[in-house]
């Protein structure tokens, strides 16, 4: 049974709707489309951390050769604080399960997820301006419309065009997202650029803890394929000011992030020197951080059908801050738990199956989403005082172990026994 030979469209081609192509490859969806606004698939310039729990399911998906290619190996742990002000170092979070973290450019990752699928399921140059619910004996329950004039039919749709969703819109969820109080500040810098000692420690995940800031580095990819640099992320708190929108992300001044470090220690110093080799005008990406409060619920079934919906998945259903690394992870966790929902449903009745799988999901984005917030207050520090005073890394760690150590695949197969008709040898 199940939604098997369903017409299905993802919207959106971002990590979240490339994550879910795969997890219907992986599950056995025949059916499946992918409709991206952009002409050309492409990853913000910045590195990302995937964690154990998304890991995971990229291995089930047999990524895990072609993402470790371009990956960072071996860290010697998850996590390594050191004081703003005198580089001292803080204390450390341990690695937290098998496979481990693994940290590399956004495009490889997108390069990786791009690997197996058909070219014949995306459809680039594709935005999504509406999605027409049809009446009665139409040839598809939904038609999408997109800005160049084309449209496509669906009975399921689902929404993965990020946290500011034109199919969120659509669905009449009106609510505002919500600016964090701080800008991300992001760039590389190549180790050649540091000098050695600076370029020894960056070849661990750092995080300069501050006043209301932290400069965070990812040491991305490796030596052997030459994509090994630092990804420097510097959380900065700055009012908003003319900002309107969530997406808004431009180039900024280096000048910018400077100021906000001008009296750190020594190697944030060699962070913004490298920084400037790097980038010939001077300039490095500036995102305002936005989250969205958890939504109720994230579909919509169609009225005169039982086997028809828009679902919500990735960043347009649980937008999370970026302190626990996990919005990716979590669209990876999501993709694989909906597409096999969908693909061994043991019925044709759709909103069961999305309400199964909301219940699955929505508990754990939604505690992801607030430790997430909190763990933002944590990684910075409200005073010099508590810098060092009350910080325990150690503690950090412990919050964050039921976030890594989770496997998707074994919560499937243990609260989906009943309601999945299936035996998969793979889980
Ligand atoms: C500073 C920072 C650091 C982060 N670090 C990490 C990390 O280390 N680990 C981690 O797991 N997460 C991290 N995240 C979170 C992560 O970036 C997001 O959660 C993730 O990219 C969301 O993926 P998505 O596919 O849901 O949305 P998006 O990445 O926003 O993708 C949406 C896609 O939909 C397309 N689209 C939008 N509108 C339309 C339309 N109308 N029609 C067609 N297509 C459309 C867009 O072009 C885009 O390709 C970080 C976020 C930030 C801001």
């Amino acid at each position: 049974m199940g939604f098997e030979n369903k017409r299905i469209a993802i919207v959106g081609g971002g990590l979240g709707g490339m994550s879910f192509l795969n997890a219907s490859l992986y599950a056995g969806l025949k059916n499946v489309q992918l409709y991206e606004q952009a002409p050309q698939f492409g990853e913000v310039g910045a590195g990302v951390n995937i964690t154990s729990n998304a890991n995971r399911v990229l291995d089930a998906f047999g990524l895990q050769e072609s993402m470790t290619a371009k990956s960072s190996r071996q860290l010697p742990c998850y996590m390594e604080y050191h004081n703003y002000k005198d580089g001292e170092y803080l204390g450390h979070i341990d690695e937290f399960s098998y496979p481990p973290a693994r940290l590399l450019h956004r495009a490889h990752l997108l390069d990786s997820l791009k690997e197996r699928v058909p070219k014949s399921s995306l459809n680039l140059g594709k935005h999504l301006a509406s999605v027409d619910r049809n009446e009665g004996n139409s040839a598809a329950p939904y038609t999408l419309h997109f800005e160049d004039g084309s449209t496509a039919d669906a009975d399921i749709v689902i929404g993965c065009d990020g946290i500011k969703s034109n199919v969120r819109r659509d669905m009449g969820f009106s609510d505002s997202p919500n600016y964090s109080g701080q800008v991300v500040y992001r760039g590389f810098v190549e180790y050649k650029d540091l000098p050695q000692e600076t370029a020894d420690l960056l070849r661990k995940t750092v995080n300069f803890r501050g006043p209301k800031r932290h400069v965070l580095v990812l040491p991305i990819g490796n030596k052997e394929t030459q994509t090994d640099r630092a990804a420097v992320i510097g959380f900065m708190s700055e009012p908003l000011e003319a900002w309107d929108s969530e997406s808004w992300m431009s180039r900024s001044d280096i000048d910018s992030l400077q100021e906000h470090v001008r009296d750190w220690c020594p190697q944030v110093q060699d962070i913004i020197t490298g920084l400037r080799k790097g980038s010939p005008d001077g300039k490095m990406l500036k995102q305002a951080l936005y989250v969205r409060d958890p939504l109720d619920h994230w579909y919509e079934m169609k009225k005169d059908q039982k086997d028809a919906g828009i679902i919500l998945l990735g960043d347009s259903a649980h937008s999370t801050l970026p302190h626990q690394g996990q919005g990716t992870c979590m669209a990876i966790e999501s993709g694989i738990a909906l597409a096999t929902i969908l693909r061994h449903w043991k019925n044709d009745n759709l909103q069961e199956a999305f309400a199964f799988y909301q219940a699955l999901r929505k508990p754990r984005t939604d505690k992801v989403t607030q430790t997430s917030s909190e763990a933002g207050k944590l990684a910075s520090s409200d005073s010099p005082d508590q810098m060092t005073q009350n910080f325990n890394p150690e503690a950090l760690g412990e919050r964050m172990k039921w976030i890594m150590e989770y496997n998707v695949l074994e919560d499937l197969k243990v609260k989906g026994a009943e309601v999945l008709d299936f035996h998969d040898s793979r889980l």
